[in-house]
């Protein structure tokens, strides 16, 4: 890969970051349990969306052991509408473990036995939180490592990738200052060496910068992209003496276990009651475009279809004024309002 001068690459990252850095609460006043928080988070939502949960978080949450000691229930509740919840049943699990541990987990290795803990995480918690000498190659360090060697290559996903940068990641690490060269990296990453839009000409390290020199900063890198997968799914919006009909995913579900949901319509409906389209909603998650159609019954629910409700696992009804208390993933708590106003 590109020989770069190392200590002119940091510091002048150094200079750039101590003057631009973006004021996280993570930051201020840092700290273990915030570092830990602030990466489960992050994975896979942007600082944005992510920082009024971060604050409401850290007053009901303050330390590991009242996350330990709180419900699921709670957890998840305070998750709310971030989406991928297996990340807050992972951080409260963490929690649990940590307030057992007799000595303070230091190492990589030590973390990588944490749920929900992987090598990005791992690395970010000790040299972020622990000024351990790692380098975390997350998607934004990916793409400065690719645009400062231009490389060309097209990698099969994001952890290929992360695999072929990380040697050449350590080798640019500041190791006397691994906390600040790895916020540093992220920071550029985040605000100028940006996917769709490299600010080159702000970039603090543009003369290490080979993409950069050829012109070709915005094709890089190269991952491959899964083929886009259309689906479509039916679910019903019934209200019946101000009690909604909601599902609870089960309790060993991968994604959404203890989180309700509007009930998928196919099998419920087939046959027993005539059905009206409501309203369709669009969404994706990763390749998948999904189309939801929301259904709702023509006609008041009959003693056979209360029945068939009453016989299917999973099924429950909620109050209306009951809705906010129960965890709904992010779309479906739209979707609920949304309608509620519409139709009441
Ligand atoms: Fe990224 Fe441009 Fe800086 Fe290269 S010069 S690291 S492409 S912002």
């Amino acid at each position: 890969m590109s020989s770069i001068n190392i200590k002119q690459f940091q510091k002048r990252l150094q200079t750039w970051y101590q003057k631009n850095h973006r004021k996280l609460p993570w930051r201020s006043n840092p700290s273990l349990y915030k570092t830990v928080v602030s990466e489960f988070m992050l994975q896979q939502t942007q600082v944005d969306t992510m920082l009024p949960y971060f604050s409401k978080w850290l007053q009901s949450f303050p330390d590991f052991k009242t996350l330990a000691s709180s419900s699921e229930e709670e957890v998840l509740k305070h998750w709310e509408g971030l989406g991928y919840y297996s990340r807050a049943r992972n951080l409260h699990k963490l929690a649990k473990e940590f307030v057992t541990r007799p000595t303070l987990p230091t190492s990589v290795a030590d973390w990588l036995e944490f749920p929900g803990v992987g090598p990005y995480t791992a690395a970010a918690i000790t040299s972020i939180a622990l000024d351990q000498p790692e380098a975390v190659v997350d998607g934004n360090v990916i793409r400065i490592l690719a645009r400062l060697t231009a490389t060309t290559q097209e990698f099969k996903d994001n952890n290929t990738a992360m695999k072929y940068f990380t040697p050449f990641a350590y080798k640019i690490l500041n190791n006397e200052n691994p906390n600040s060269h790895n916020q540093a990296m992220m920071e550029l990453g985040a605000t100028i060496c940006t996917k769709a839009n490299p600010r080159c000409d702000s970039c603090p390290v543009s003369q290490f910068c080979e993409a950069k020199a050829q012109g070709i900063a915005i094709s890089i890198p190269k991952l491959f992209r899964k083929k886009t997968v259309n689906l479509t799914l039916n679910r019903l919006y019934i209200v019946h003496k101000n009690f909604l009909l909601l599902s609870k995913t089960a309790s060993n579900s991968k994604r959404l276990a203890n989180m309700y949901e509007l009930p998928k319509a196919d099998d419920l409906v087939k046959n027993i009651h005539e059905h009206v389209l409501i309203v369709s909603k669009k969404r994706s998650i990763t390749h998948h475009r999904i189309q939801e159609n929301i259904y709702s019954l023509s006609a008041k629910p009959d003693r056979s279809f209360l029945n068939k409700i009453k016989a299917s696992r999973g099924l429950t009804w909620i109050h209306l004024t009951e809705i906010n208390s129960v965890t709904l993933s992010g779309p479906h708590r739209r979707w609920v309002t949304e309608l509620s106003e519409k139709l009441s």
